[in-house]
């Protein structure tokens, strides 16, 4: 299986992404059990406008990796969600989900629906 190259992107895929209402669930629950101090650096750095809320800038990477969205798991796999800098990664056919989104991540829910 081919991996992307994460290390040095500084989150250029991660903006407003779809989520769902079990997504957010999980999301919620994953944030109340982080550490009061790990999860206050997480909210208040500071992103570029457009990045999503829960990337962690300070150091490269989700802030939220083991419990982020399906369609970010999927990202860089899939021929509809191809990461440009590793095209060959998008081995699989188009991402798919019968799930219907709650809304989008970092537009319709920030941090004070956490
Ligand atoms: S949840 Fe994580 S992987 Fe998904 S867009 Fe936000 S920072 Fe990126």
């Amino acid at each position: 299986m081919e991996y992307l190259p994460c290390n040095g992107c500084r989150g250029l895929c991660c903006g407003p992404v779809p989520v769902t209402a079990q997504e957010l669930k999980i999301i919620r629950k994953a944030l109340g059990a982080m550490p009061e101090e790990q999860r206050s650096k997480l909210q208040h750095q500071l992103r570029f406008p457009g990045t999503c809320i829960f990337y962690d800038d300070d150091n490269d990477k989700c802030g939220i990796h083991s419990f982020r969205p399906g369609v970010c798991q999927a990202f860089g796999y899939y021929s509809n969600l191809i990461c440009f800098r590793n095209p060959a990664a998008a081995a699989e056919e188009g991402w798919d989900t019968s799930e219907e989104p709650a809304g989008i991540l970092s537009v319709d829910f920030t941090w004070k629906d956490f």
